[in-house]
């Protein structure tokens, strides 16, 4: 279907560089703080667009409930449902379009823009529940070699469901917000006892996760076919991980103060409408998923994603390149899989994708990975080296979407500094 809101010809008349995340193709939403309270924007290009003053104005009657974006959170929006989505990106297209709608042009522009790059923003949803998959073959293959090199890599159930986990939504942040580092119980394999103190192996996860909207009714399981009409959007996120305290704790119940410390999430949230262009096939599921977990059509998409480290002395490294595009469990069975047993999935849960690695040693999506827990250390420009993250290390992940035929967009990124 086309749709004339993706159409790579579509201009805004407001100035938008090529390269860019944020053309008219995109209009991400994210939350920025004005007069020291949260608002709801949009991206474009070097500008936020002010929600609030765009419903208080009436540029947006007829669209959707203007109530529905003057709150300080995207959670009442994301309830709402695709229908008002939908005719919110029409209308914000129309008003931002060369040629378009002139109401929004004929006013005074700094009541309705302010400039991205001064802008503090703030994650946009209340994150009720976080879900944080494990869905990457590659990533699920290494990581089983590494923590259980006598055993089978992958575990007996991994291709029969996305596992996953449930999260610490407290503990999710906006890009930017500095990682303390965190104490905890840390085991080495061949010492006798856990001693207590600060991660020595404090590691990244390159994720994207998704947000939903209209919640199911307890009981009833959302279909993987009808993921369209839940899914919101999707967003970067860094899945900051204590390697030693993650090793020592996560059996036989999984991850737990290894990971809850901190998940950072980028500002932007890419709408799933945005996205449209960049659907591409996932990788062929051997055996075939059980019936519940069968969705037609294309269901990954394309997202290259950017890992740079920069130490405290200034030295700078890409360390990973790598693509959501590889993902073994799509976002549709993902979300069937979650509430298949009849959990709830509310507006503004986020559900993460788990690393993301390729089949390359570029494409890797943890330090444990690209290090083999630290056998191999990275080197960087200066000559330090890293095996895990040190304090006053940056990371930041930048996501961008590129396909023939289609005007390239991004979601910004998702930084860290490490605090000691
Ligand atoms: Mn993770």
């Amino acid at each position: 279907m086309s749709d004339r809101t993706t159409d790579p010809g579509a201009r805004s008349w407001i100035p938008v560089d090529d390269a860019s995340d944020f053309p008219i193709q995109n209009l991400p939403y994210g939350a920025f703080l004005r007069d020291g309270e949260p608002r709801l924007g949009v991206a474009i290009g070097e500008h936020i667009l002010d929600l609030r003053a765009l419903a208080e104005n009436g540029l947006l009657d007829g669209a959707c409930d203007p109530a529905l974006l003057t709150r300080p959170s995207l959670n009442p929006f994301l309830a709402s449902g695709r229908a008002a989505w939908r005719a919110v990106r029409e209308r914000l297209f129309d008003l931002l379009r060369e040629g378009g709608d002139v109401g929004l042009r004929a006013r005074d522009a700094s009541a309705f823009f302010v400039a991205r790059a001064s802008a503090t923003m703030d994650v946009p949803m209340q994150v009720g529940d976080y879900v944080d998959f494990y869905s990457s073959i590659e990533h699920a293959t290494n990581l089983g070699k590494i923590f259980r090199p006598d055993g089978e890599a992958l575990m007996p159930n991994w291709r029969w469901m996305p596992i996953g986990y449930h999260g610490r939504s407290g503990t999710i942040v906006i890009d930017g917000t500095p990682v303390r580092r965190p104490n905890g119980q840390r085991k080495a394999p061949d010492a006798a006892e856990p001693s207590f103190g600060p991660t020595r192996m404090l590691d990244i996860e390159v994720e994207v996760g998704f947000v939903t909207g209209p919640a199911n009714a307890p009981g009833s399981p959302i279909p993987a076919g009808d993921a369209r009409e839940h899914v919101f959007g999707l967003c970067i996120v860094n899945d900051w991980s204590a390697r030693d305290i993650q090793a020592w704790e996560y059996v036989p119940l999984g991850p737990f103060l290894g990971k809850s410390f901190a998940t950072t999430v980028s500002p932007w949230i890419v709408t799933l409408d945005a996205l449209e262009p960049f659907r591409v096939a996932g990788p062929a599921q051997e055996p075939p998923p059980l019936d519940y977990l069968r969705v037609p059509g294309d269901w990954n998409y394309e997202v290259a994603l950017d890992v740079e480290l920069t130490t405290a002395a200034g030295a700078s490294k890409r360390i990973s390149q790598t693509n959501y595009r590889f993902m073994y469990w799509n976002i549709a069975q993902q979300l069937a899989h979650a509430t298949v047993n009849g959990a709830v999935a509310r507006p503004g849960d986020l559900f993460a994708s788990g690393t993301i690695s390729g089949p390359t040693r570029e494409s890797l999506g943890s330090l444990i990975e690209l290090t083999w827990r630290g056998r191999d250390p990275i080197e960087l420009p200066d000559g330090e080296q890293r095996t895990f993250l040190d304090d006053g290390d940056t990371v930041a992940i930048h996501g961008r979407c590129e396909a023939q035929g289609a005007r390239a967009i991004g979601f910004g990124s998702a930084r860290g500094t490490i605090a000691g």
